[in-house]
């Protein structure tokens, strides 16, 4: 049985104080969601603190993004794993189509990304996904299947326990516009054929696959209910406590 997965990714918003207001605002609100883990990313700034103030909770944190380099360097304005990890984070999100789009990640470098935060002994929650322009020209399964394929290449089996994929099409996120919960399941169902193709059909049953782009509290059920959509990569609706929560306790 995969354990479903709901995380929140606060990108570049809230101070810490406003961080901490959030997290205690979740707090309660998702004490007894114990049919899912329930992550949150802040920025960099507030993870320390916040993973402070929810010691004891069942809220984990993960960082937004890890250097590529596992070892303390000279490395201006990166933070490596082993930092995030010592401030509070069991997660980091890898390669999120922000970071491919605007800072010119490639697959290579979520690898080498990935391989450091694993070795730092982070979970990595790995984000691929098409553009519209791909989608429009049907070319979402190979450039899925080459995210996965580069992005994954040096990985073992057992890396995956370690690893949780985002599948979060371009053109969804922050649009408003979701895939439909049969258009998500497709492409979860193909990233879990390329892994077991890749690896093995045991490793990538068990590997939990998130879905992202416009998860709202009206439409997290259905998308929930799929066969392989094991969670939710959340945006927007996660930067506030009472929409966050009822993502989260989709359920009820
Ligand atoms: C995201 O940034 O990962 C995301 C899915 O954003 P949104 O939920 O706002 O579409």
């Amino acid at each position: 049985m995969r354990k479903p997965v709901i995380a929140g990714n606060w990108k570049m918003h809230k101070l810490v104080a406003e961080s901490v207001a959030t997290a205690l605002a979740l707090r309660p609100l998702v004490a007894n969601a114990n049919h899912c883990e329930v992550i949150i990313a802040p920025v960099f700034t507030a993870l320390k603190t916040v993973a402070d103030r929810l010691e004891g909770s069942n809220i984990r944190i993960a960082a937004q993004d890890c250097a590529p380099e596992a070892k303390q360097g000279a490395h201006t304005g990166e933070v490596s794993a082993e930092m995030l990890r010592d401030a509070g984070a069991t997660h980091v999100i890898i390669g999120h189509s922000e970071r491919r789009q605007f800072y010119g990640e490639t697959d290579a470098f979520v690898l080498r990304k990935t391989q450091a935060a694993l070795q730092s002994g982070l979970t990595a929650i790995v984000c691929v996904g098409e553009m519209l322009e791909q989608r429009e020209a049907g070319m979402a399964e190979s450039v899925v299947r080459a995210q996965l394929e580069g992005g994954m290449r040096e990985l073992t089996p057992s890396d995956l326990d370690r690893i949780i994929i985002a599948y979060e099409p371009v053109w969804a996120i922050g649009t408003g516009r979701t895939a439909t919960p049969e258009q998500a399941q497709e492409m979860h169902a193909f990233v879990r054929r390329v892994l077991s193709e890749r690896f093995s059909t045991a490793a990538s049953d068990a590997l939990r696959i998130l879905y992202g782009g416009s998860v709202k509290p009206d439409n997290a059920a259905g998308l929930m209910k799929q066969a392989d959509i094991d969670g939710a990569l959340v945006g927007g609706a996660s930067l506030e406590a009472e929409s966050f929560a009822n993502i989260i306790n989709y359920n009820q």
